[in-house]
């Protein structure tokens, strides 16, 4: 099959990384370009492992939004739901680098062209082809795998398709009701939703907004992934335990993940929870390190759904995506640093 089974839709931006850390944006002495956008990482994530991935965004139809497009392009991510505004310009983010190594980030999004993609303009096609092969919620796994009508897909019994959000301009219309027409598409298809919020709580009006919009989309999510500065935010607790984390349980989630940077990561679905470390590495850049952690963990529930039911299959699974999480902190950037499957087996192998 020539389709993409993971679709992530979001925005692609550049980011402009000063070339020291500890200075304000007007003090540093020079600007490294980094193609960015958490969901335009998922994708390239992905591609990089060997799964087929597709983007849906908006670009400006200028010299950032070409490059980016060439930059998916050459990731061999599907450029089918790539749309170029004809007025917006490409999405541009400035960052600091405190000297805690926390990073800061100032947005060009007057509106820039991500913000503007009106749910006519979605490709529907697209996002309808995710049920093109077959199935799949996990509930109901267990009946289809012994229904003999199910399509064979490439000689194995079961695959998943996911579509993937937590687009930044979640806040702001029309992009709204795109990211939502999109996520009601998508489910009626069949495939599974994953959900990354990519918290940037500048861009919000407030954080009671944040928190309000956050949650509203929660409940329609199978997968979220969380990171632990997240899970503060959302729940109000500092605390990372088990209770903290079962106030983002909903009853129609088939699996929550909280990722703790050199912590490794947490897991909750109905039947089992736990956690799994992460590997040591000699980390210089923590960025796009949960998008990489996500596309890894997408890729094995597209190979393997029934990895959602089994705990020793998903620890197997977040130990990978750990690693993936891992190696995208040893370079400097996301994209350049998303790891290919050779690379994590050789870190998981010692
Ligand atoms: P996010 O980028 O969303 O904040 P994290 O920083 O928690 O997400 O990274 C995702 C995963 O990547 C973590 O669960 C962990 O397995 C791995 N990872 C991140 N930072 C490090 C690190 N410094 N050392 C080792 N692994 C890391």
């Amino acid at each position: 099959s020539d389709k993409s089974l993971i679709v992530s839709f979001g925005e692609m931006l550049i980011d402009f990384v000063p070339t020291v850390s500890g200075v304000s944006l007007a003090e540093a002495p020079g600007f490294l370009k980094a193609p960015g956008g958490a969901p335009a990482n998922v994708a390239i994530a992905v591609s990089r492992l060997g799964g087929k991935a597709s983007f849906v965004g908006k670009l400006g139809d200028d010299e950032f939004g070409h490059m980016l497009a060439d930059i998916l392009k050459q990731n061999g991510v599907s450029g089918d739901g790539i749309l170029f505004d004809q007025g917006a310009r490409t999405a541009l983010a400035f960052v600091t680098l405190r000297a805690d190594g926390e990073r800061e980030f100032m947005f060009y999004r007057n509106p820039s062209a991500d913000m503007l993609l009106t749910p006519e303009e979605l490709n529907l096609d697209l996002i309808r082809s995710l049920s093109s092969t077959m199935l799949v919620y996990p509930q109901r796994l267990h009946l289809d795998l012994f229904d003999a009508s199910v399509d064979m897909v490439d000689g194995r019994e079961s695959e998943a398709k996911v579509f993937h959000y937590g687009s930044i301009s979640l806040i702001v219309e029309p992009c709204r009701s795109t990211h939502l027409k999109a996520m009601e598409v998508a489910k009626e298809s069949g495939a599974l939703l994953s959900y990354d919020p990519n918290l940037r709580l500048p861009l919000w009006p407030s954080a009671d907004e944040a928190r309000k919009q956050i949650l509203s989309i929660w409940d329609k999510a199978d997968i979220i992934k969380v990171s632990d500065v997240e899970l503060e935010f959302l729940t109000g607790s500092n605390k990372i335990d088990d209770e903290t984390a079962m106030k983002l349980w909903r009853p129609n989630l088939t699996l929550l993940l909280i990722t703790l940077g050199e912590k490794g990561s947490m897991y909750y679905t109905k039947y089992f929870h736990g956690s799994v470390d992460a590997f040591h590495v000699n980390t210089v850049d923590t960025t796009g390190a949960g998008d990489s952690f996500v596309g890894a963990l997408l890729c094995k529930i597209v190979e393997d759904p029934t990895i959602l039911e089994n705990e020793s299959k998903l620890r197997e699974v977040l130990k990978f995506a750990n690693a993936c999480g891992a190696i995208t902190t040893t370079k400097k950037g996301a994209i350049p640093a998303l790891p290919t499957e050779a690379e994590v087996l050789a870190l998981i192998n010692g």
